[in-house]
């Protein structure tokens, strides 16, 4: 087996693996650079393979820094299975129209940019329609079932806590008669935590490839995480402060999903 990483290292976003292992090609997630210009304009690039020579995709969430490039993938060709929990597929059926709307609206401006600059105009990285088309060729799937993607590949996606849908992904390859198991992660939750599971515990691994975002700092325990958020309203208010509460949330138009 072979194993190419090809985002999400060195820096969070563009999550994207390249497996080769019993005479197969997947993916696993297809994700969007987010952040400084320099990692945006990346999305623009060439795949480091050919879209249409891919088996199929395991996606491990909704995020758009792990489904975003999908639309692109589809549009060059790629037509195979991605497989991904139901959540996800339901999530994805409104982030990646509405993630290609935002590449639209933000052509358009780059756009007149570029005529005003005396440059031609380009099209966006992909459309809202484009977007769309991509949905069909979603497999959805439930957690905790192993499924034969072909005979000596299996898979089987696990809750990872972390939104709707979030799956730590178990594939088996078995290759000259020897099996090996490598689990991805993807992105992961906290333990005890409301609205979502925790993260299921995968108990063996020959391989692990592992989200560590977080990986350098100590967690607050749960406990005191509401006092301390109480202690810097109320301190805030005090001093005649505003407070402004950024959020986490997945977005789709003017509503917003948490
Ligand atoms: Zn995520």
């Amino acid at each position: 087996m072979k194993i190419t990483f090809l985002g999400a290292t060195k820096t969070v976003t563009g999550s994207n693996f390249l497996i080769e292992a019993c005479g197969k090609k997947f993916l696993i997630d297809c994700g969007m650079w987010q952040g400084k210009v320099e990692l945006e304009e990346q999305n623009a690039q060439d795949f480091e393979f050919n879209p249409k020579e891919i088996d199929f995709m395991l996606l491990t969430h909704a995020h758009i820094d792990h489904s975003g490039r999908i639309p692109k993938l589809y549009n060059e060709g790629f037509r195979n299975k991605i497989y991904a929990h139901k959540a996800t597929c339901d999530l994805c059926a409104l982030m990646l129209p509405d993630s290609g709307h935002i590449q639209e609206m933000e052509n358009e401006w780059k756009n007149k940019k570029r005529m005003r600059r005396g440059e031609v105009e380009i099209p966006p990285l992909y459309t809202a329609e484009e977007a769309a088309r991509s949905l069909e060729i979603f497999e959805p799937v439930q957690y905790d079932e192993i499924i034969e993607i072909t005979q000596d590949i299996h898979v089987r996606f696990n809750d990872a806590g972390h939104m709707l849908g979030s799956s730590i992904i178990e594939l088996w390859t078995k290759e000259e008669g020897e099996e090996t198991k490598t689990v991805f992660t993807g992105d992961l939750g906290n333990n005890d935590i409301p609205l979502l599971d925790s993260p299921t515990m995968i108990e063996s691994a020959d391989y692990l490839i592992m989200e560590s975002t977080y990986a350098n700092r100590l967690h607050i325990k749960n406990e005191e995480k509401a006092e301390l958020f109480l202690d810097i309203v109320s301190q805030t208010l005090d001093n005649g402060g505003s407070v402004v509460i950024p959020s986490f949330a997945v977005r789709k138009n003017t509503r917003n999903f948490i």
